[in-house]
């Protein structure tokens, strides 16, 4: 059985490696290579069990292909959160952690974090695999899905659509709707405390996360942003602020944009798309691609190959027409939906 890939990321790559381990002809249309030099990080300190499976999942999938270095995961809360989706997570809850400011009605719960370099990673699974930097078109044609690269028609029996925040604009242009939605997600460069540079930290209070970059940088961000807009001019300061509250001092350099989506349930999905004979999808992963993509493209090999898991992450079970609104989308990952819903 022959393939089509369509998007050579976390998720087309891993998609592509699991089709192949199973037997199937894979052909890879990836796009341009577009993660930083830096490592994205691993968490499973994650408010859903799902979640928390799915990247114990991964980091077994990375450790196929590459050492994972650890870092010091803290994570800061109010107290009154409940922790059990972390049952299977070794952690800590302290009240003081070094170099950091904590409010008596906070904790911090620590854990490790993973740093995956994604870049080599995806970039060796592309090479191994044969992906094409093209970009390709998605094309539908008496009920069946094809790509067009180069000027050339690509069919397989299966076509995979895994284009990251491009997926809902590539399948609108052939007058499908997937229930997924672009966003902008902004990271600022910084200098703080050695001792800071230490941590992982996803400081769900003030709202914002943070973790070691190449000495002597560390990278913070926080929220979502329309698309097409680009961050707001004071985005930096912002930044810095919610920084130094926490840190001591913190001096934001410089603001880079990066683009994200996500799905009606704040978090990814793939599945097989209704009313199509060969199209499928996986996408949505906002902020945490690395942490469940493999796992998860895993699981979408599975169903392709005629298995599959009922999971609350499946297409099928997703209205189609849903517009989504990323940004008041709580992200399933993030410990701060938890605190959204109980405030
Ligand atoms: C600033 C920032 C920080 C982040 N930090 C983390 C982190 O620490 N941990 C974490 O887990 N996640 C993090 N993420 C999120 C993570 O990067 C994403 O969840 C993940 O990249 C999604 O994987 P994907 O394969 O779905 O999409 P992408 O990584 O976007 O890959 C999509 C691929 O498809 C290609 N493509 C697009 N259109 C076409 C086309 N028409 N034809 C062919 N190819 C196409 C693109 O070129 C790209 O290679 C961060 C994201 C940003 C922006």
């Amino acid at each position: 059985m022959k393939v089509v890939v369509l998007g050579g990321g976390i998720a087309g790559v891993f998609v592509a490696y699991f089709l192949r381990e199973r037997g199937f002809d894979v052909i890879g249309i990836g796009g341009e290579l577009t993660y930083p030099l830096t490592s994205l990080v691993l968490t499973t300190s994650m408010p859903h069990v799902e979640d928390v499976e799915l990247a114990w999942e991964s980091l077994e999938i990375y450790r196929r292909f590459t050492h994972l270095s650890e870092v010091t995961s803290v994570d800061i809360l109010p107290r009154w959160v409940d922790l059990s989706p972390l049952s299977r997570v070794p952690h800590d809850v302290v009240d003081r952690v070094e170099g950091l400011r904590l409010d008596p009605d906070e904790i911090a719960v620590v854990t490790t974090d993973y740093l995956v370099p994604v870049r080599r990673v995806v970039n060796a699974l592309r090479k191994m695999l044969g992906f094409s930097e093209d970009y390709g078109l998605l094309k539908v044609e008496g009920g069946r899905a094809y790509v067009v690269a180069n000027g050339r028609k690509i069919e397989g029996d299966v076509v995979v659509l895994a284009a990251g925040y491009r997926n809902s604009l590539i399948a609108r242009e052939v007058g499908l709707e997937v229930p997924l939605a672009p966003y902008e997600c902004y990271a600022v460069l910084s200098i703080v405390s050695w001792r800071a540079r230490r941590y992982s930290i996803g400081d769900y209070v003030l709202g914002w996360y943070g973790r070691p970059a190449a000495p002597p940088f560390y990278i913070a961000g926080d929220g979502c942003g329309r698309y097409g807009e680009g961050p707001p001019p004071n985005y930096a300061d912002r930044m810095g602020n919610l920084m130094s509250k926490r840190l001591g001092v913190a001096v934001p350099l410089y603001v880079k944009t990066g683009y994200c989506e996500v799905g009606p349930h704040g978090g990814p999905l793939y599945g097989k798309y209704p009313g199509l004979e060969n199209l499928y999808v996986i996408g949505g992963f906002n902020g945490y691609g690395s942490m469940v993509g493999p796992a998860l493209a895993r699981r979408l090999a599975d169903l392709v190959a005629g298995g599959g898991a009922d999971d609350v992450f499946r297409l099928e079970k997703m209205p189609l027409q849903r517009r989504i609104n990323p940004c008041e989308v709580a992200e399933r990952h993030d410990w701060g939906g938890v605190l959204l819903r109980n405030s």
